[in-house]
């Protein structure tokens, strides 16, 4: 399928190794080449910062999409092309989603895992096919990659929901297999 945008979900915090933010480069530098755009949550702190502000360097399409509750809290990027304010982090979401073609998470927390956890669990409902991706760096999601397997093993997740979720060290990678990605679908 063709991707226009992708959404990434990543931390408001930078981690504590440099290889974080390198993977968020990473992205970055393979999202321009391919003249994809960015949908994120807005903000210009943490790892969000730091992929934002290597797509506004070069010249890239960078939406943030950021709750008005939050604007301060987590200091919204003054350089994107375009800052939504929404009302509430469930808005937040839906606009995010409907805005991209592919949602990819890089390393991040709670907020992080809740907005990948939340797309995956409407394309194994149907509510859309769009990829899911997360970007192994380091292998900071090892133990979670394990874990899915374990609850597909334990029968709570299906095989093919499984699956539907692909588990990448490389962005550039991710972002073939999206392309290889076999149905485009609306929210
Ligand atoms: P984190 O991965 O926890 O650093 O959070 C990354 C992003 O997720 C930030 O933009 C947070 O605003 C957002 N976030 C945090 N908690 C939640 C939540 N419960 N639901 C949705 N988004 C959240």
């Amino acid at each position: 399928m063709s991707i226009n945008r992708v959404c990434v979900f990543c931390g408001s915090r930078p981690g504590n190794r440099p290889e974080y933010t390198l993977a968020a480069h990473a992205l970055a530098e393979e999202m321009l080449k391919r003249g994809i755009g960015l949908v994120y949550g807005g903000a210009s702190v943490g790892i969000m910062g730091e992929l934002a502000d290597a797509i506004v360097a070069a010249g890239g399409e960078a939406i943030g999409v950021i709750p008005q509750s939050l604007v301060e809290r987590e200091i919204a990027h003054p350089g994107l092309s375009e800052l939504k304010i929404v009302s509430s982090m469930h808005e937040r979401k839906y606009v995010m989603a409907e805005l991209a073609d592919g949602f990819i998470a890089l390393p991040g927390g709670l907020g992080t895992l809740d907005e990948l956890f939340e797309a995956l669990t409407w394309a194994q409902l149907g509510f859309h096919a769009k990829p899911c991706a997360l970007v192994n760096t380091s292998g900071y999601y090892d133990h979670l990659s394990a874990f899915l397997d374990h609850a597909a093993a334990e029968k709570f997740v299906k095989g093919n929901h499984r699956e539907m979720l692909y588990i990448e060290a490389q962005p550039a990678r991710i972002l073939e297999l999206f392309a290889e990605h076999p149905v485009a679908g609306s929210l």
